[in-house]
């Protein structure tokens, strides 16, 4: 009866799963799609040994605990438990349901899918956020066109050619214009049908004192800002005149959350991976300028000085972080507040720094792309080397108390070195400026880095790290038969034969309840003709619990050629505990009739060989 219940759930998720795209395709497009490809565009991905580890995009960590498996198809975090296949991944990043996960990934490989899956817009769930995004899409289109036809957008046409950016540029980043008239813009989203109500609470629209919508962007040079699918979801507006504010973003939205973002991600993400290195800008047109002087890797914030979430957004695809801020006063202060978010999030900082006030756009003008990576990018000086030259103005080296205080700081930022040989070669800058003793600064860095690890180490123990700790050693701690039960689920995953010689031995009786379940669907899976497939069966799973669970087990170590021995080792193992507690049950059943019965001497002898069944029981796991 149980197991009849199992199956009937089978039933429904399979027509709930691929009730509309064909299962074939379906199956085409997982294939064409390789896990190690799809992740790695969200996860800077290492091989250690058969697997590619990772910082894990769900939960926090510094010390990669996300692993992908190329050979099953499949990723499982030993840090927080999430695992599963292409698809499943993207709809727990992405928030997209199977369908749109299946469409996405169909536009990547070039396969086609039937119309009603292609519509791009239907990957947002919202049906606000598909409205705000589809305006975005043609206003982007509005405000290029009038860009490089209007009569009233000469000056910012000029503006930009004579910021030295090629027509190429112009098109590749859709730069634009917003007219100037108050009710141009709304009146060309109100022809094209849009609700300007709605328009205005996603903020893509004002509304004035006298209750008119207007462009909050009009009059400004527009560009558009992507999100990391490089779909337009706002707008930085830069005025060529004397408009004030001088440089304007479209409101937080849903869609638009600028703490989370860069400027340009999406086109620099891959060349950001391959080179293991981010260079980032202060303004948008600087980010355009080195792309088109060919620095690839350039991203910007989005009007906000840097957050922790965008650092480790970065810290995610590469290790090295150039910060290429102005060369002016507040250029070299927002310099700082980003390489200390970036040095907390783990990332190697390096500071480019600029001669005369310039800023990378004018560097990259006056001179040109080459020189700018040269003598600036490459020429970019170390974490520490910037922080010990930033600290020194804010105090008087003349004088002995300020002096003091000066190795103090720099003395607490050496002790976060992790590399001794790097602590080694700043203690000696040190002793070199002011002349000290090399053992004093030695000595007061260690004493602040005993006092770093003492907190450094109470944070550790209640992070996941005893987590894991404490999983792995419960892990130890189960019984042999449930081990038997794991390895034996391993090797059915990976090897249909396997399965079919266990489905005939034990069938579903394995003596983990969920472990039943996981057999009922595999052997319906093996039923319909498949061959073994981990990536391809965790999507008949509907449970997020279960699944886990089934990667889990997926990722347990095997052999590639198992021996019956072995096999049948496992049997074994899961069979005698079924028959102890079979034994067990008639046992406590027969104790009690006979103390029904009054027969106390029979009832005393069954329970001497029940507690020895349980101590045996008890020995063995
Ligand atoms: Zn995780």
């Amino acid at each position: 009866m149980q197991d009849f219940l199992i199956l009937s759930r089978i039933k429904i998720v399979v027509i709930n799963m691929a009730a509309q795209i064909p299962e074939q395709l379906i199956d085409e497009i997982r294939q064409a799609n390789d896990v190690v490809d799809v992740i790695g565009e969200y996860v800077s991905l290492k091989k250690r040994g058969r697997n590619y580890f990772g910082l894990c995009p769900f939960h926090g960590e510094k010390t990669a605990s996300f692993s992908v498996t190329q050979e099953k198809q499949i990723f499982h975090c030993f840090g927080c438990g999430k695992g599963g296949n292409v698809f499943t991944f993207l709809m727990e990043k992405e928030g997209f349901t199977f369908q749109q996960a299946v469409a996405h990934l169909a536009q990547k490989s070039g396969h086609n899918l039937p119309e009603q899956f292609t519509d791009q817009s239907n990957n947002y769930r919202n049906k606000n956020d598909q409205v705000s995004l589809q305006a975005h899409e043609l206003l982007v289109k509005f405000y290029h066109h009038i860009f490089s036809h209007a009569k009233e957008a000469k000056e910012a046409r000029d503006y930009m050619k004579k910021r030295g950016l090629s027509e190429e540029t112009i098109k590749l980043f859709q730069i634009g214009f917003s007219p100037e008239a108050n009710e141009v813009t709304p009146q060309f989203l109100e022809k094209k049908e849009f609700n300007l109500t709605e328009l205005a609470s996603v903020g893509l629209l004002a509304r004035s004192e006298q209750n008119q919508m207007y462009d909050r962007m009009r009059g400004r040079v527009i560009f558009p800002i992507r999100n990391h699918l490089a779909k337009t979801v706002g707008f930085g507006g830069r005025s060529i005149n004397d408009l004030e504010p001088k440089y304007l973003n479209s409101p937080e939205s849903a869609l638009f959350q600028k703490g989370k973002m860069l400027f340009n991600f999406d086109l620099a993400r891959s060349e950001i991976k391959s080179s293991g290195q981010a260079i980032l800008f202060e303004g948008y047109m600087d980010v355009i300028a080195a792309y088109q002087a060919g620095i690839k890797n350039g991203v910007a914030s989005l009007g906000t000085s840097v957050t922790e979430q965008q650092a480790a957004l970065i810290k995610r695809y590469a290790d090295t972080v150039i910060v290429s801020f102005d060369g002016d006063e507040s250029g070299i202060n927002a310099s700082y507040k980003a390489a200390k978010i970036l040095k907390k999030a783990g990332c190697v900082v390096r500071i480019a720094t600029l001669p005369d006030g310039l800023d990378p756009d004018s560097f990259i003008k006056k001179y040109d792309g080459k020189r700018f990576n040269d003598e600036v990018i490459e020429a970019s000086s170390t974490y520490m080397t910037f922080i010990m030259s930033y600290h020194k103005r804010a105090y008087n080296l003349k004088i002995e108390a300020d002096q003091m205080a000066y190795i103090k700081e720099i003395a607490t930022e050496i002790a976060h070195l992790k590399s001794a040989l790097d602590r080694d070669h700043y203690i000696r800058e040190l002793v070199k400026m002011f002349d000290l003793s090399f053992d004093a600064i030695l000595e007061e860095v260690d004493q602040l880095r005993e006092i770093q690890g003492r907190t450094r180490n109470n944070k550790v123990s209640t992070s996941h790290t005893r987590k894991h700790n404490l999983q792995s050693r419960t892990k130890q701690l189960l019984p042999a038969y449930h081990n038997a039960e794991i390895k034996l689920l391993a090797y059915m995953l990976n090897d249909r034969a396997i399965a079919e010689r266990i489905k005939h031995t034990i069938g579903a009786a394995f003596n983990i309840e969920k472990h039943k379940i996981i057999v009922t669907y595999l052997y319906a899976f093996f039923e319909d003709g498949h061959e073994a497939n981990i990536s391809q069966f965790i999507e008949r799973l509907d449970d997020e619990e279960l699944r886990k669970d089934v990667i889990e087990i997926a990722m347990e170590p095997i052999t590639g050629d198992v021996s019956e021995e072995a096999i049948s080792d496992y049997i074994r193992i899961i069979k005698a505990e079924q028959n102890d507690k079979v034994v067990l049950r008639d046992l406590i059943e027969q104790q009690k009739k006979a103390e029904q019965k009054k027969d106390y001497l029979t009832a005393a002898q069954i329970g001497m060989e029940i507690m020895r069944i349980q101590k045996e029981l008890k020995d063995k796991s």
